[in-house]
């Protein structure tokens, strides 16, 4: 049994903490103690509540940048992106606290008596997040989840416990009741199963790899628990020969290389019509050899290292020795480095092209025509998301309405916004975050029917 967790330093291996491990039984006593606090909270006026929420805000506003910085030294992450990070957890509040007097229920029209719905909490809500976005992912369950009433128990990846632990207490200074958010780092198999076995959650947003996604499944089945699942993607950077072929060559690498290819919408398989296919490679070589690979704490850094020795081996064993393609560059001695990787010549079914890595290497693919594209670009598992460089608005829309992914973009590799949805269609994931509805999933529709004739 791990009864603490080493956080290190991916650019350096220097340690950076040790942090408690939640047993299974202190995740029973923090599901009671949330319990309780959900209710005080759930009985506050709307308004008080959105109120809390936007001082939480404003408070990660104030410690953005140390929120930005230690992102950087637990998870590698270059410093423009973990700033845009913290900003994006406090925009995330923002956005929660004006849902709060606006999650309304409805009035249907009934003959003989009046229809009305409520929006009801969940009751207590656990999030386990992963490590390649510990923040943004952990705040797209937490923020909707507060602002709909709900308590929230966070398990944060293993790797990355310290800025969950932050915002916990940012919480606190906000004023919001104790234990209605609390943070429970330690690992997978025993803090994060006995949220997921205990009867007192409701429900569980998690995010991370499809295995253990599965996993958690089948144990909510149990319970019929509410989830909401985001397992990743293999997503495809469609290129049309009639696109803008020198935009899309230069915007190609940092779709895949951002946060060193450890994002679940990483566009890995780029896939070039064949008459583009010589063109855009040649164009593809210096755009991958400009990428700034290096310290992640230097505001220049593009791409920083991977998350840990474990997955640096996960993503080496993907690269077949010899395969052609560009390679870029990246620092040797300590520290967790891949350079940034483009393969050719690879078969469609192969693991490298079909499976999703985690890590900075995408693989180049030929097609022929329209049909052959949206074949290749659904050839996974996967749809979380994808991206279409076309000049031809009437393919652009087609494609768009073909491939079978939850967040496609054209002439663009759209960011994820937090006022738009986000999910995956197939084994991507299950049900959908942020955006309008983001409040709703944390609900339950109570339908109520009061007769007028008696
Ligand atoms: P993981 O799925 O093991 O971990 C994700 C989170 O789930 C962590 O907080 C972990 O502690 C927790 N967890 C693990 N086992 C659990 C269990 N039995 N019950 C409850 N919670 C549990 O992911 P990983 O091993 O850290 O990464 C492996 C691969 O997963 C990566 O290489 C990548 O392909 C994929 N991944 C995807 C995403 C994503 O954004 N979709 C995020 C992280 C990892």
């Amino acid at each position: 049994m791990i009864h603490e967790h080493r956080v290190l330093n991916p650019a350096t291996e220097e340690l950076v903490a040790t942090v408690p491990a939640t047993s299974a039984a202190e995740v029973g006593a923090a599901v009671a103690r949330a319990a309780a606090a959900q209710r005080t909270w759930a009985a506050l006026a709307p308004a008080d509540r959105a109120r809390l929420l936007r001082r939480f805000a404003v408070l990660v506003d104030e410690h953005a940048e140390r929120l930005a910085r230690l992102e950087v030294t637990e998870a590698g992450h270059t410093l423009g992106n973990a700033r845009w990070e913290a900003a994006n957890v406090r925009d995330l509040l923002d956005y929660a606290a004006g849902g709060v007097e606006r999650l309304t229920g409805r009035q249907i029209p009934v003959p003989g008596g009046i229809d009305i719905t409520f929006l009801e909490p969940l009751g207590v809500v656990g999030v386990i997040a992963p490590w390649n976005f510990p923040m943004p992912i952990a705040a797209w369950g937490t923020a909707p989840a507060l602002a709909a009433g709900n308590a929230v128990l966070l398990k944060p990846a293993e790797t990355t416990p310290l800025t969950a632990q932050y915002l916990a207490r940012l919480a606190l200074d906000a004023g919001l009741p104790e234990h209605l958010f609390q943070v429970l780092p330690g690992a997978g198999d025993v803090a994060g199963d006995a949220l997921v076995r205990h009867p007192g959650v409701a429900k569980i947003v998690f995010t991370g790899s499809a295995r253990v996604g599965k996993q958690i499944m089948a144990r909510c089945a149990d319970r019929v628990k509410r989830l909401t699942l985001e397992l990743g993607g293999k997503s495809p950077n469609i290129v049309f020969a009639d696109a803008d072929i020198e935009a899309a060559a230069a915007a190609a690498p940092m779709s895949f290389l951002d946060n060193a290819g450890q994002d679940c919408c990483a566009r890995t398989r780029v896939l070039v019509q064949r008459s583009a296919y010589d063109r855009f490679l040649e164009l593809l070589v210096p755009a991958v050899a400009s990428v700034v690979v290096g310290d992640p704490s230097d505001e220049r850094t593009q791409m920083g290292p991977l998350i840990s020795l474990a997955q640096l081996e996960r993503v080496r064993g993907f690269v077949p020795d010899g395969a052609d393609g560009i390679r870029g560059s990246a620092p040797t001695g300590p520290g967790f480095w891949f350079p940034p990787t483009v393969l050719t010549g690879i078969a469609p079914d192969a693991p490298v092209a079909t499976e999703e890595v985690f890590g900075p290497v995408a693989v180049v693919l030929p097609f022929e025509d329209e049909a052959d594209a949206v074949r290749l670009a659904d050839a996974t598992d996967h749809g979380l998301a994808g991206s279409i460089w076309t000049r031809d608005v009437g393919r652009a829309l087609r494609v768009s309405q073909a491939v079978r992914a939850g967040n496609l973009s054209v002439n663009s590799h759209s960011a994820v916004r937090y006022w738009t949805p986000f999910g995956g269609y197939k084994q991507s994931g299950l049900g959908r975050e942020l955006g309008p509805d983001a409040l709703a999933a944390f609900t339950e529709t109570k339908n109520v029917f009061i007769g007028t004739e008696a």
